[in-house]
Order: structure tokens, then C-alpha cells, then sequence
């Protein structure tokens, strides 16, 4: 590397974002430089996405086992967890997925540069005392997990999900702080794999109170209290005192003042975008009062002409598929194409708890407060015959529909609905109607029908709906 290095694009940050714009952006043509702290995949690969669906999978794995009677598999004694070895095989994950990646880095050419990036005031990128210009730089620097007042991280007793996502043991007793998608996954998990759980959240319901359909919200909060976990919503939690047998956690709320003792605290509560230490002030970078890099959606430009900001920096979403989204829009700009704008309140959500959780598009209520004279229609999972199969029956699909015209959102709770969605991600976006969809064939026996069937009934006519 020398300091007159010259690029087209210099990125910052190699985690979802930054890699998928250095990618995106070598395929185009273009000389990258991507610039990267600690290890490419962010947090993505290391200690987020891939870790954490990884775990919930070794928990859906003890579930199964624990019913394999159900299914006339008998086994003789009793079985548990190796969480050491749990560890491991997560670890073999992600370092295949770094390992791959580093590798498609290299085939593209992109120069990967080690070390933590800084922007001057004349637009150049300093890394350990080197240069590196570009005609346009993309700022991908991620976020980091908060915590509340009186909550610091420390060793094993108050953790952060960086913590639980690669760590070789399992407490006995856990406290989750935060009903999010980060918080429920982690106590759906936890809860399997028979760790004592506890669910803390302020808001009313305490499971995914923001985000989805409440009634997907209702199921899922409603299994994970049928599976052993206990949840107190509404609630304000008190610092954690120390015991000589673990932590000692007061909350109050509901009329009630309750103190439990735990091993281990979850703090669950968010994540803040990394922009400090970046010279983003001095180079007239404009930040946002929460820290977040402000753009122009349209195009991911920031205030400072030439450079551009993507993934969890910015204050969009928060996940690794719009990070992607969003370093194709700064590429395609940067090569001075027009990008088709990410339609922000069409995107795909998931929740890879016990049940599944996903959507796309308005909830009911969303829609109708947009004015929107809407249809709606529910199948649940109870009558479809693959999920009678796989033992999995809890939870339906529920489709909102315009009435005499297309589909607005598509929620499904239940299984494998992370990957049922992507079907009706694109009827929404498409702006399907229902009786296109519902024309379309879905095989038999299959978890899709659900969806078939859904958008099927919307026409008036039925087969089991
Ligand atoms: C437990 C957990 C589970 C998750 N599950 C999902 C999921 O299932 N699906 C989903 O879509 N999303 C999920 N997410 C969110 C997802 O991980 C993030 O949205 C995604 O990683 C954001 O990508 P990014 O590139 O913006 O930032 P990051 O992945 O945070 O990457 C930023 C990178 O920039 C580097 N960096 C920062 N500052 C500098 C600097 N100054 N110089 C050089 N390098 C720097 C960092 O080291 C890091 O590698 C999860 C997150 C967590 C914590």
C-alpha cells in the first residue's frame, strides 16, 4: 500500500455493507480499496446473523430431539447439550463464511487494507498514517450493542449479544433485557435449550412490541410462555446487584416490585451506529443527534459531496439485506447510474424464533391509517398438512389486501416462515393482487400452500381456507 494509492471507491468498514459494496462495485469495473478494523463479515459473520440463527438452530435440533417419541423415534436415556462443542461448530461457520468471503475479496481484486480508518478534511481516507484517495468513499462502519445505565458489559455476568452469540458456555439462569428481535430470538433459544429464562421488556406485551402484526407478536409471546419462559412486560428494571450465588435483579411495573436472582444478564436493548473517531465532523460529514451518518436515501449520499453511507451507520433499518440494498444504490450512484430507491416500508423482516416470525409491507392497522380501504384474510398453520408432518402446527399467515386491488402486507408466523416469505415479499413489491398469486400453483404437500390458500380465499372463492 503506498500513500498515493488512488481508487475509485474507497470503503470503510468490511461487515455486510462495506463488503457487499466492494463487491458489487469490483463486478461493475471499479477499483476498490476496502478498509477493515477487525475481521471482514462485520458483525454480521462474527457476532451476529450467521452465530446467532446458527444457536437457534442447535435449539430447534434439543426441541425436536426432546418430542422424538412423538415421531416413534425412541431413544433410552436421557440426553443434554455440549456447549463448548456448540461453540465450536459455530465457530467452523463463521470462519468458513470469513474464509470465503476474504477469498471472493481477493478474486475481485478489491485491495483489503487492515487497520482503522479515519476521513480528513480534504475527503482522503487515513489509515495508520497512509493515504488512500478515491473518487468517492463509502462509509460502512456498522454499529455496536448499547446498554442501559448501570448495566456496563463485564465478563460473564452482564453481557452484550457479542457476548452470547460466541460464547462456549450456557448459564443456568438468564435475565433478558429487551423483547427486540435480538432479545426474543436469544430467549427462544435459551428457553429450548432449558436455560431458565426471563424476558424483561418496558413496552406493553413484551415480545416484538414494535415491528410486526400484534397478532404475530401474540403467538410467538404466547409459545415461547408455553415453552417455560417467563416475561414481564412493562416493566423498569433496577442495576443489578451482586449475590454470592449470581445477580440479583429488582423491576418494577404492573403494580408489582419483584426481585429475581440470575447467573447471567442479556442486556438486549439495541445498538448504536459507529461513527465516532472518524474525523466525520472536521471532513463536514453531518451526523444525526443519535450519531447516525445523515443521507439522502435515494442515492446514500451523505452531506460531503463524493461520499456515501450505507448499512447499520445510517439510520434505515438495522439488517445485513439492507446493508446489501443500500451499497448497490451507493454503487449504482457512484457510477452515476439511477438506482431503483429501496422502498423502506416494503422490505422484508425477519425473527428466527420459536415460531418464526416474518413480514413484509403494512400491517392491518399500518394500512388502514394510510387510508387504505383494506381485506384482510388468516390461514393457519393447524390445517396444513406438511405442518402436521413436521410436527410444527402453531401459526398462521395473514394477508392484507387493498380491497379490489393488491396486496399491501403479507405476516406469517410459524414455521419456516423466514423462508415462505420471500414468495410474498415479491407479491407485495410486485404489487400482486391476490388472485394472481392465488392463481399460481403451490406444491402439495407444502408449507406454502398456506400462503396459496390465503390469497386464494381473498378472491372470494376457496379450497380449505
Ligand atoms: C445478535 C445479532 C443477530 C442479528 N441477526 C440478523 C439477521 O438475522 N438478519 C439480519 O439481516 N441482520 C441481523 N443482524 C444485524 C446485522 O448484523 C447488521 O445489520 C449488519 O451487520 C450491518 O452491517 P454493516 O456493514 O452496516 O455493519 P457491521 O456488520 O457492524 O460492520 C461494520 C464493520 O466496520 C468495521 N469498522 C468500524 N469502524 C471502522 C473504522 N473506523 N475503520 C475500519 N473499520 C471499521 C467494524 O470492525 C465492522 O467489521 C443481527 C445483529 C446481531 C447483533
Amino acid at each position: 500500500m503506498s500513500g498515493e494509492d488512488d481508487y475509485d471507491v474507497v470503503v470503510v468498514g468490511g461487515g455486510p455493507g462495506g463488503y457487499a459494496a466492494a463487491l458489487y462495485g469490483a463486478s461493475a469495473g471499479l477499483r476498490i480499496a476496502l478498509v477493515e478494523g477487525g475481521t471482514v463479515g462485520g458483525t454480521c459473520l462474527n457476532r451476529g446473523c450467521i452465530p446467532a440463527k446458527a444457536l437457534l438452530h442447535t435449539a430447534e435440533v434439543y426441541r425436536t430431539a426432546t418430542r422424538a417419541a412423538d415421531f416413534g423415534v425412541i431413544t433410552d436415556g436421557t440426553f443434554t447439550t455440549d456447549w463448548a462443542r456448540v461453540a465450536k461448530r459455530t465457530t467452523g461457520i463463521v470462519d468458513k463464511l470469513v474464509g470465503g468471503l476474504t477469498g471472493l475479496i481477493k478474486k475481485r481484486k478489491v485491495e483489503l487494507v487492515t487497520g482503522h480508518a479515519r476521513l480528513t478534511d480534504s475527503g482522503a481516507v487515513l489509515v495508520d498514517g497512509a493515504q488512500l484517495r478515491g473518487r468517492a468513499v463509502i462509509l460502512a462502519t456498522g454499529s455496536a450493542p448499547r446498554t442501559i445505565p448501570g448495566f456496563e458489559f463485564e465478563d460473564e455476568r452482564i453481557v452484550s449479544s457479542d457476548h452470547s452469540t460466541r460464547s462456549s458456555s450456557l448459564p443456568d439462569r438468564v435475565a433478558v433485557i429487551g423483547g427486540g428481535v435480538i432479545g426474543s430470538e436469544f430467549a427462544s433459544m435459551f428457553t429450548d435449550i432449558g436455560v431458565q429464562t426471563t424476558l424483561l421488556e418496558a413496552l406493553p406485551g413484551g415480545v416484538l412490541p414494535t415491528g410486526p402484526e400484534p397478532e404475530l407478536a401474540q403467538t410467538l409471546r404466547r409459545a415461547l410462555l408455553g415453552r417455560g419462559t417467563t416475561i414481564h412486560a412493562g416493566v423498569k428494571v433496577n442495576p443489578p446487584e451482586k449475590s454470592s450465588s449470581g445477580i440479583v435483579l429488582g423491576f418494577q411495573g404492573n403494580g408489582e416490585s419483584v426481585k429475581i436472582e440470575v447467573d447471567q444478564v442479556l442486556v438486549a436493548v439495541g445498538r448504536g451506529p459507529r461513527s465516532e473517531d472518524m474525523g466525520l465532523a472536521d471532513a463536514g460529514v453531518r451526523v444525526t443527534d443519535k450519531g447516525f451518518i445523515d443521507v439522502d436515501t435515494a442515492t446514500m449520499a451523505t452531506s460531503r459531496p463524493g461520499v456515501y453511507a450505507v448499512g447499520d451507520v445510517v439510520d434505515t433499518c438495522g439488517l445485513a439485506h439492507i446493508a446489501y440494498a443500500e451499497a448497490i444504490v451507493a454503487i449504482k450512484a457512484i457510477l452515476g447510474e439511477r438506482p431503483l430507491p429501496i422502498d423502506y416500508a416494503r422490505i422484508p423482516w425477519v425473527v428466527y424464533t420459536h415460531p418464526e416470525v416474518a413480514w413484509a409491507g403494512y400491517t392491518e392497522a399500518g394500512a388502514k391509517a394510510a387510508g387504505y380501504d383494506v381485506v384482510v384474510h388468516k390461514h393457519k398453520f393447524a390445517g396444513n398438512g406438511r405442518a402436521m408432518i413436521i410436527g410444527d402446527t402453531d401459526g398462521m399467515v395473514k394477508v392484507v389486501a387493498q380491497r379490489d386491488g393488491p396486496i399491501l402486507g403479507v405476516h406469517i408466523v410459524g414455521p419456516w416462515a423466514s423462508e415462505l416469505l420471500a414468495e410474498s415479499y415479491l407479491a407485495v413489491n410486485w404489487q400482486a393482487l391476490p388472485e394472481e398469486v392465488g392463481a399460481f400453483i403451490h406444491p402439495h404437500p407444502s408449507l406454502s400452500e398456506a400462503v396459496g390458500e390465503t390469497m386464494l380465499a381473498l378472491t372470494g372463492r376457496s379450497l380449505h381456507g
